[in-house]
């Protein structure tokens, strides 16, 4: 019980990474507000967990739709000790020439203007209580092209170096952020589709599996692992880090990946010159 008398705000909780992360703070013991723009599922969800779980219907892309969430998970918890700054999409596809500036404006609201919002709003509030733990969802795109659309990885950098910056100026008073990286995890938008079935998010698996070091994509609660640990007690020396997630993605190609003439056995074709 990590969580016990803690309480939490986790965005894009309805679904994948979110539901997975609400799930583990309520059996560490947390209550959690559950904030999502999908009211049925999200519903769904705070009806399945119970009293210590609230639902508010929230676009994290306005302004006051994050005031009235901070309000109410006050209202309802008395304080709050976590934020979890998770919802995502995949924004605007295909190439820069063919991207529009809407494009690009709604991509940088749901991304990067949510998580300003929400360290904007519990700012005050945790300062002013000396603690606090803000974690953001960046992305192994942040750090590599080729992991997503132009400006969903332009998007989740900017994640990371806002996460960093905000860090410096909350630890002054005891206010730890911290940004999450996860690498391909099997949720719907890992597949593309909020709509994706259990079979469609089997499917992606198989196929990108295993192209990822450890031999399969993520799972939501490889990353509720890491959330967890930011959000207690455990990481209370830990702030303004970009921890990545990712079944060793960004280390390197997989083994089974690699030539053959370099994973197998043989010896050396080099041979030093006689007598030296
Ligand atoms: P998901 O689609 O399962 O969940 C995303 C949730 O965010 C949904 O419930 C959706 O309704 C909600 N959401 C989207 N826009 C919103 C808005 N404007 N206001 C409120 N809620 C909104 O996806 P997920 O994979 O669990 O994504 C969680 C986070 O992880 C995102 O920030 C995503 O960018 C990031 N991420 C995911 C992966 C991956 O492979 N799945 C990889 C790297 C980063």
């Amino acid at each position: 019980m990590q969580l016990r008398g803690r309480t939490a705000i986790v965005t894009g909780a309805a679904s994948g990474i979110g539901a997975a992360t609400t799930r583990r703070f309520v059996a560490e013991g947390a209550r959690v507000t559950i904030a999502d723009r999908d009211e049925e599922r999200g519903r769904a969800l705070a009806d399945e967990l119970g009293s210590a779980t609230c639902f508010v219907a929230a676009d994290v892309s306005r302004e006051d739709d994050i005031v009235a969430l901070v309000a109410r998970s006050i209202d309802q918890w008395g304080h709050i000790d976590v934020l979890f700054n998770n919802a995502g999409f995949g924004g605007a596809l295909g190439p820069i020439s063919a991207t529009s500036a809407a494009d690009f404006d709604l991509t940088f609201d749901v991304l990067v203007k949510s998580v300003f919002l929400g360290m904007k709003h519990v700012a005050e509030h945790m300062t002013a209580r000396g603690s606090g733990s803000i974690i953001n969802t960046a992305s192994i795109a942040a750090l590599y092209a080729g992991w997503s659309p132009h400006l969903y990885g332009a998007a989740k950098s900017a994640v990371i170096a806002l996460s960093a910056s905000v860090a410096m100026e909350l630890a002054e008073a005891g206010v730890r952020v911290n940004a999450i990286c996860p690498g391909a995890v099997a949720t719907p938008l890992f597949a593309g589709r909020p709509d994706a079935t259990d079979e469609d998010l089997a499917a992606a698996a198989e196929r990108i599996g295993p192209t990822i070091p450890l031999g399969r994509v993520g799972r939501p609660d490889d990353l509720a692992s890491m959330a967890l640990f930011l959000a207690s007690a455990e990481s209370s020396f830990v702030t303004g880090q970009a921890f990545v997630v990712d079944g060793g993605s960004t280390a390197g190609f997989a083994w089974r990946t690699w030539p053959s003439f370099m994973r197998e056995p043989r010896p050396i074709r080099h041979h030093r010159p006689e007598g030296r």
